[in-house]
C-alpha cells in the first residue's frame, strides 16, 4: 500500500492536487518518491505552458530562486564530486539582518546554474527537494506547509553547519549579498537534520506541527 495519498483536486477552480499520509513512518525520501511518480503519472495539467500536462520542454520554473537545505547540499556534492565547501560555487548566500538565504546560483539571465541549453537539469537525479515537489498547478495549502517546513529546517541545517565549517578553518562565510557583521553562529540550533546525509534519515512526523501531522493523517 502507498504511503502517501495524492489525488487531483480542483482548487480555486483550477486543476490541482492534494495530499494525505497513510503512514505515521514515512520518511522525506518515501514522500519524495511517491510525489515523483503522481507528477509523472497524474497527468496535471500545467498552468505557465498552457496545455501540457507534464514538464517535457519547459524550464519556466528553473528560473526562480530556489532555497537549498543541508541534505539538498550533500547531493549536489555527489552529483558534482565535490567536497561541502566547494558546493558553495553552486550556491548563492543573501543575509537581511540575521536572516541568512541560501538558494541555487542562478545566471545573469535568471536560470539555475545546473540548466542545460536543451532545458533538462544536468543534476536530475539528484535536484534539490523543492525541485523534486513543485509542479505549476494549484497545491493544497497544507502541501505547501509540507515544502516550506521542511525546506525551512533543512536551510537552518545548512546554516549551521556551514557557519561551523568556515569558522573551524578560520574563515568566513562566503556572503555574496548583504551583510555579515550580524550573523552569529549560536542564532543556530541543531535540528531534525543534523547529522543527516539522506532523506531516508528522516521522518516527515518528526519536522512536522504536530497538528498538521495530525490533519494530514489518513
Ligand atoms: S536544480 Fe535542476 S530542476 Fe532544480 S532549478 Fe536547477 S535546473 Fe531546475
Ligand atoms: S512545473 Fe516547471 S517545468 Fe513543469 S511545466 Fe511547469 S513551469 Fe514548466
Amino acid at each position: 500500500m502507498r504511503k502517501l495519498h495524492l489525488r487531483k483536486k480542483t482548487i480555486d477552480k483550477l486543476p490541482g492536487y492534494e495530499l494525505r499520509i497513510r503512514d505515521r513512518n514515512l520518511t522525506i525520501q518515501d514522500f519524495l518518491c511517491e510525489v515523483n511518480d503522481f507528477f509523472e503519472n497524474a497527468e496535471l495539467p500545467r498552468l505557465w505552458p498552457q496545455g501540457n500536462h507534464n514538464c517535457y520542454g519547459c524550464d519556466l520554473c528553473c528560473h526562480e530562486p530556489l532555497p537549498v537545505s543541508s541534505i539538498d547540499v550533500e547531493q549536489i556534492c555527489q552529483a558534482t564530486g565535490s567536497i561541502f565547501s566547494q558546493a558553495f560555487k553552486y550556491l548563492w548566500v543573501e543575509t537581511q539582518g540575521n536572516i541568512i538565504d541560501i538558494t541555487l546560483r542562478r545566471r545573469r539571465d535568471g536560470s539555475c546554474i545546473f540548466l542545460r541549453k536543451d532545458s533538462t537539469c544536468s543534476i536530475y537525479q539528484y535536484r534539490p527537494f523543492l525541485c523534486q515537489t513543485y509542479i505549476c498547478c494549484q497545491t493544497s495549502p497544507e502541501m505547501e506547509e509540507v515544502r516550506s517546513t521542511i525546506v525551512n529546517q533543512g536551510m537552518d541545517e545548512l546554516v549551521r553547519k556551514s557557519l561551523l565549517l568556515f569558522n573551524s578553518r578560520g574563515l568566513e562565510l562566503p556572503v555574496n549579498k548583504g551583510n555579515k557583521k550580524y550573523i552569529k553562529i549560536g542564532d543556530w540550533k541543531k535540528n531534525k537534520f543534523s547529522g543527516k546525509s539522506s532523506y531516508s534519515d528522516i521522518l516527515i512526523k518528526d519536522i512536522l506541527p504536530s497538528d498538521l501531522m495530525r490533519h494530514l493523517l489518513l
